[in-house]
């Protein structure tokens, strides 16, 4: 019997499953919205009946396990969410624990962006190397590192928070309590605020502040500079801490690598020697926004160990 296995990305309004099978194949997808009003139960219901969805659908195959991408620190052994901006109701909530009972499959909970980052070593750009960074870049920047063909956890699972780096000391004020976290200035939010501080125009978006760029606006264009040299000094760290071959990037705001890869690669040629010396390379992720499902319904496929031959 062929096998597969369930992949969930949960957000904060919505929560999208695949059903993928353990050679990476996508079979089917499915999307639904969650009430997190509501509280745990009814979300936990929400997944499940998801889950059970595409179990139905894929009957004559065997699942092998189903794996959840949350956002937010969670804790890995005990499968929960310690703290997410985006989902405070489960927060301490033994949701990993429900759901395999529930289902009576194994089930594995996982920070979203390590699942993207796990999903693109998998199945995206980062299928030939075994050592990656992705930083996947929204209204806020997270973070997974892929080491040995595996995410790189931490003693607790909290590894890899990429986007409360400092990169500018004494910088912009973060929720986490740090400031000049790299979300702070090099996130979609970051060149929101900062085309607010150019009087490049009021509530503009980081697609607006794109446009400006594209037609010639000298302030826009300054705006992605300033954010390819906060993302340029946070890669290079990451190049001089690992070595590894290949730093990925993710997210909408991808459209704008034209205006913000040159400062980028310029920051990080002089902050790094091993960047100067080695074949390192510097490029955008493969998988789009299913980079997490893939990366999810991986995660019990390597876990048990399965064979994708
Ligand atoms: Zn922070």
């Amino acid at each position: 019997m062929t096998q597969f296995a369930i992949g969930v990305d949960l957000g904060g309004t919505n929560l999208r499953a695949a059903a993928i099978s353990v050679s990476g194949q996508m079979l089917g997808k499915i999307a639904a919205e969650t009430d997190l009003s509501k509280g745990p139960g009814q979300v936990v219901d929400d997944i499940v009946r998801s889950i059970e969805t595409l179990r139905q659908r894929h009957r004559e195959q065997r699942l092998t396990g189903v794996g959840i991408g949350v956002p937010g620190f969670i804790r890995i052994a005990e499968g929960l969410i310690v703290g997410s901006n985006n989902l405070r109701c489960l927060e301490g909530y033994p949701i990993r624990d429900h759901i395999e009972r529930r289902l009576g499959a194994p089930v594995v909970l996982e920070n979203d962006a390590n699942a993207a980052a796990l999903g693109e070593k998998w199945m995206g750009a980062g299928k030939d190397v075994e050592d990656l960074v992705l930083l996947t870049l929204g209204t806020g920047i997270g973070g997974g590192i892929i080491s040995h063909g595996r995410v790189l956890h931490g003693f607790v699972g909290m590894a890899g928070e990429l986007g409360h780096m400092t990169v500018v000391t004494n910088g912009n004020p973060c929720g986490c309590g740090n400031r000049g976290c790299l979300e702070k200035h090099a996130s979609a939010t970051a060149i929101e605020s900062m085309s607010n501080l150019l009087g490049l125009g009021e509530q503009l978006s980081a697609k607006a502040v794109f446009d400006f760029a594209v037609q010639g606006d000298e302030r826009a264009k300054m705006i992605f500079t300033a954010m390819g040299q906060a993302l340029g000094t946070a890669i290079a760290n990451l190049v001089n801490i690992f070595n590894f071959p290949l730093y990925l990037m993710s997210g909408g705001v991808l459209a704008a690598w034209d205006f913000f890869y040159p400062a980028l690669v310029e920051e990080v040629r002089w902050r790094s020697f091993t960047y100067r010396n080695t074949q390192t390379r510097i490029e955008k992720a493969a998988l789009g926004n299913e980079a997490g499902l893939y990366g999810a319904a991986y995660l019990p496929v390597q876990a048990h160990r399965v064979t994708t031959e």
